[in-house]
């Protein structure tokens, strides 16, 4: 077994253990894909503290080797593998809630995440691929669950208007989303190129970094301002210009890995009483996001996502932490196993 790991800021390296599985693990993996996301850079970069684990939160594979008679799960079969794992240790977890699990533990970051050969887990941790859904929509189920868990927060209904900030991959899955469940997002982005590519994903409404937000959010909302928004923090939007935007008891979910932008002062939260709502992850939603890409509610066939192979990824890392210094922006890349 052979994967990369960080272990110092700004350097990756390839580590190999034996290849052994462990104790309360079921079946193992031979990952054939994964993707390198913000928070693998976050974590390079030094950003996000991380395990002496494997990178990747994201990866599918084949299973090799598992114990008979798991209903369907055979050894051939092709699998995407849940990022997270219940700790079983806090007091949710202890009285059976583990979907509240308060620690919550990432692949990539808490243990051995997918940018690596293979992978051992329990059997309720890969969940069947249906043909239709192709490996690349698959590697984007944990972008899909975390938006459902976003949906669901928000308590979305048919016909609201809904604001998405951010302009990443995540903001654009997630408009999607709120279109396939008949509501309206309002997509903001200073980035030219995450703007297009908005609008080529049958986004409506997209304002770009010239268009004068408040007057364009008051218009499209009959001047109620936006009642329910979405801020994603991976980006240079700040938290300070998304409450110029809400509506008075306005509910504002904050998400993202990256808080470099967050900072913000509270006055006009409060003074218009928002309800701010934090969202991590989409534990729990991973079965309900392979059974959208299998119905199509969202396409990624616009999506230029970089291909590299496992021998390239040191090279691609330091390729997307000079971008990302450079532009703020950040597109995911498919790692070929
Ligand atoms: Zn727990």
């Amino acid at each position: 077994m052979k994967g990369y790991k960080t272990l110092n800021p700004l350097s990756i390296v390839e580590q190999e253990y034996s290849d052994t599985l462990h104790d309360n693990s079921a079946c193992k993996v031979k990952i054939t894909k994964a993707l390198i996301e913000l928070a693998d850079l976050l974590r390079y970069k030094g950003e996000i503290e991380t395990n002496d684990v494997y990178l990747g939160s994201s990866g599918i594979g084949i299973i090799s080797e598992t114990e008979p008679n798991f209903f369907g799960l055979e050894k051939g079969k092709r699998v995407y593998i849940d990022p997270y794992r219940q700790c079983d240790e806090c007091y949710n977890c202890k009285n059976g809630e583990h979907l509240k699990c308060s620690n919550l533990l990432s692949a990539g970051e808490d243990f051995n995440g997918y940018l690596a050969n293979f992978t051992s887990c329990d059997t309720n941790k890969v969940y069947l691929l249906p043909d239709s859904v192709s490996d690349l929509d698959a590697l984007f189920v944990g972008h899909i669950a975390l938006a459902l868990t976003i949906i669901d927060k928000l308590n979305v209904q048919k016909g609201d208007y809904v604001v998405v900030t951010g302009g990443n991959t995540l903001a654009n899955i997630l408009s999607q989303l709120i279109i396939y469940y008949q509501a309206v997002p309002i997509y903001l982005s200073t980035s030219d190129s995450e703007t297009t590519l908005a609008k080529n994903s049958g986004i409506y409404y997209v304002l770009d970094g010239n268009d004068n937000w408040i007057k364009e959010v008051s218009t499209i909302t009959g001047g109620r301002m936006a009642e329910k928004v979405v801020f994603c923090s991976d980006s240079s939007i700040t938290a300070a210009k998304i409450f110029t935007l809400v509506s008075y008891n306005a509910t504002v979910i904050f998400t993202g890995v990256y808080h470099n932008t967050t900072s913000f002062s509270f006055v006009k939260a409060i003074k218009k009483q928002s309800n701010i709502l934090c969202v991590n992850n989409g534990f729990g939603n991973t079965a309900a996001a392979i059974n959208l890409l299998a119905n199509k509610a969202v396409s990624l066939s616009h999506f230029n996502v970089p291909i590299c192979k496992y021998d390239e990824v040191p090279t691609q890392f330091k390729k997307l932490n000079d971008e990302f210094d450079k532009t703020g922006c950040f597109m995911e890349t498919l790692v070929e196993i």
